[in-house]
């Protein structure tokens, strides 16, 4: 494969004047702070790319019912989106869409769901500006270019707080592979031996402070399958933690669990409770991958990147949540902090 060198992302990172941070805080050194931040400058996207993978694009003018369809057979979690009047890619179709279209059409288990037989993407993206559910960063494609170093492919996720980040190459327009937070960590994980081991991976959760630790939205096991949509859709978060009347965390929910329901053609039944929602569905993590505040960094992210998850819920003794560690925080926290940049709070 030829790449053509260029520009790399749309989105170049602002320079922001030094910020405090958590890490240097915890009294690392500048140098140690920076060992993650520089790897991924280091790094272009073609790097972390497997030799070969499964990629599956559609045509707006595809049914969107088909289109889940697809991905659940292709065992996928997203599709760039090709559309044949421009020629062009234009978006991206994810399980967030799928929760979105559910959530807006659902009525009750007695009405089948037209609008999802019956509306092909183009259709149901619109005219996306009167489309509230399409935010207003994702109504064109987010890309980035081969070339480009795997920091701003993080300051691009984290940014515009999308989890598909489709590598395009400019001289072909072809979509080579769809990054993730996922594949970039693992990626760190993998060549991580041959880079000094930062000293702060020694600190502890609680010392660091990596992770959201207010406002946590959460789903009780007694909820409706709908009320948890409605908290994907308001809080635009990509799990719940399931909890039962005393706050202990009994299961995970996440965005992608959703596909499930195209899988098993229950989508028309929404009204099921969260307990029957999690009994359900096929998921491949066995229990809830949680940790405490008093295990270290190196800790969290060695059974992060093993599980294959996207976060870890922080517990109390008592398992009660208390937060919640994302690979958007870790990849905030180690790689675009030490540059001065909050991709998550801008
Ligand atoms: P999920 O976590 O369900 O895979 P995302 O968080 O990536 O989904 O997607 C959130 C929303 O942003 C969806 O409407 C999706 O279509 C859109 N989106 C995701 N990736 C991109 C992208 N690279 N460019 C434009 N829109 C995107
Ligand atoms: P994605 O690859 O789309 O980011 P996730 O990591 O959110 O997907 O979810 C993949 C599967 O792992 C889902 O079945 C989800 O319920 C499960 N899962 C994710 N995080 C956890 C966790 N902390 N504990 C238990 N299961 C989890
Ligand atoms: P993510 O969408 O998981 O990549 O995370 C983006 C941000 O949302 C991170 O700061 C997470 O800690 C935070 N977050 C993720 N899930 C939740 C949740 N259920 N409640 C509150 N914050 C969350």
């Amino acid at each position: 494969m030829e790449i053509v060198k260029q520009a790399a992302s749309q989105d170049e990172p602002p320079k922001i004047d030094a910020v405090l941070h958590p890490l240097t805080f915890c009294s690392a050194t500048d140098a140690d702070a920076e060992i993650y931040m520089n790897f991924m400058k280091k790094h272009c996207c073609y790097d972390a790319m497997p030799t070969s993978c499964k990629l599956v694009v559609f045509d707006t003018t595809l049914q969107v019912k088909k289109a889940f369809f697809a991905l659940v057979a292709n065992g996928l979690r997203a599709a760039p989106l090709w559309d044949n009047k421009s020629q062009r890619f234009v978006g991206m179709l994810t399980i967030t869409d799928f929760i979105n279209i559910l959530h807006r059409y659902y009525k009750s288990p007695l009405v089948q769901i037209y609008e999802l037989e019956e509306h092909k993407i183009e259709t149901w993206r619109g005219d996306s500006s009167q489309n509230v559910y399409l935010q207003c960063c994702n109504r064109c494609l987010i890309s980035i270019t081969p070339d480009a170093s795997l920091f701003d492919a993080i300051y691009s996720l984290l940014k515009h707080k999308i989890h598909r980040l489709p590598v395009i190459d400019p001289k072909s327009g072809n979509v080579l592979h769809i990054l993730t937070h996922k594949r970039i960590l693992k990626f760190l994980h993998i060549f991580g031996d041959k880079i000094p081991k930062p000293g702060f991976l020694q600190k502890t959760i609680d010392e660091v402070g990596i992770g959201t630790f207010k406002e946590i939205a959460t789903v009780q096991e007694t909820a409706t399958l709908y009320d948890a949509l409605s908290v994907f859709v308001d809080r635009r978060v990509s799990a719940l933690p399931v909890v039962d009347s005393k706050g202990k965390v009994v299961a995970l929910y996440s965005r992608f669990d959703v596909i499930n329901l195209a899988a098993q053609k229950t989508y028309n039944n929404l009204n099921m409770t969260m307990r029957e929602a999690v009994r359900r569905r096929t998921c491949f993590v066995e229990g809830v991958m949680k940790c405490y505040g008093h295990e270290t960094l190196e800790t969290i992210i060695d059974r992060i990147v093993r599980a294959e998850v996207h976060r870890l819920v922080l517990v109390d003794r008592e398992d009660v949540v208390r937060g919640i560690i994302s690979l958007s925080d870790l990849l905030q926290a180690m790689v675009l902090t030490p540059a001065g940049i909050d991709a998550l709070c801008s």
